[in-house]
């Protein structure tokens, strides 16, 4: 079933300017219904809210070689995209305020999540992904492809280490850490949030990292990534899968049914 629904937005309205129109909560597409009341967290400043964060993440400006990087990226576009108006912005997650599942990815698509403005939204990833999701039942749609499409998720947020596109998709340590306090707020903001699915060994080491900033501590050693793997790290459990990048489904080292199986165990253990 279904949480409330979010509110729609033709391709014409950008995203930011629905949000900065008049600091209205109710305004933001990104959620399917809007939090206002989380407001806790340890060690992480500025907790607020999902929306409050939302507004926090679109004019993040800390690392100078992804903003000049999503930026360009969004004035010389791809061909195939020259009649887009790129988003060109960080991205942050979208889903279901009262999830019980995150799915946590690397950094959006230089022209998938950073044209459209959604996660995983327009690119090839998006649409190997949100294929499982829909069968998996955690949201109405099977497919993802531009921000006011009528994608809703249920009981799932999908967010990343990384809000801005990074050339080769490779943020360094630095930039990771600079945009980890995101990932953090999102996951104490998700208040009935159980279970994480990072997306490859990157993610999977800054869900690690987002949590311990949280004041969590991490299990010694260190849990490793790999695909079904599963670790308990304070009231949340992981559970690993390879991305779905091309480079992995082309290749099958992930398919359709080893994602669908991480999903399905990720619903059973949200319980
Ligand atoms: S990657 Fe994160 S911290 Fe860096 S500019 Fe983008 S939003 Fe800000």
């Amino acid at each position: 079933m279904l949480e409330e629904s979010s509110t729609t937005m033709t391709r014409t309205e950008s995203p930011m300017l629905a949000s900065q129109g008049n600091g209205s909560t109710a305004a933001n597409p990104y959620l399917n219904g809007v939090s206002s009341a989380a407001n806790r967290i340890a060690g992480v400043p500025n907790p607020g809210s999902l929306a409050d964060l939302w507004d926090d993440i679109v004019v993040c400006r800390l690392c100078p070689r992804l903003v000049e990087w999503r930026e360009r990226t969004a004035r010389e576009k791809r061909a195939s995209f020259a009649n887009w108006e790129y988003w060109g912005r960080p991205v942050p997650g979208f889903g279901d305020p009262q999830a019980r599942i995150l799915i946590v990815g690397l950094a959006p698509a230089a022209h998938g999540g950073n044209r459209t403005g959604r996660i995983f939204t327009g690119d090839r990833s998006g649409d190997f992904l949100f294929d499982v999701v829909h069968k998996c039942g955690l949201s109405n749609q099977a497919t993802s492809v531009s921000a006011d499409d009528g994608l809703e998720l249920n009981d799932l947020y999908v967010a990343a280490v990384n809000r801005c596109c990074p050339p080769g998709n490779r943020p360094t340590p630095e930039e990771r850490d600079n945009c980890l306090p995101y990932l953090a707020r999102e996951i104490d903001l998700l208040d009935r949030l159980k279970v994480l699915v990072p997306l490859g060994s990157f993610a999977w080491d800054g869900a690690l990292r987002a949590i311990a900033l949280l004041g969590r501590s991490i299990p010694r050693p260190k849990p490793r990534f790999r695909h079904g793997g599963e670790a308990r790290v304070g009231p949340y459990t992981l559970i690993g899968s390879f991305h779905p990048s091309q480079q992995n489904t082309f290749t099958g080292k992930l398919t359709p049914s080893m994602l669908e199986g991480v999903l399905r165990r990720a619903v059973e253990l949200a319980g």
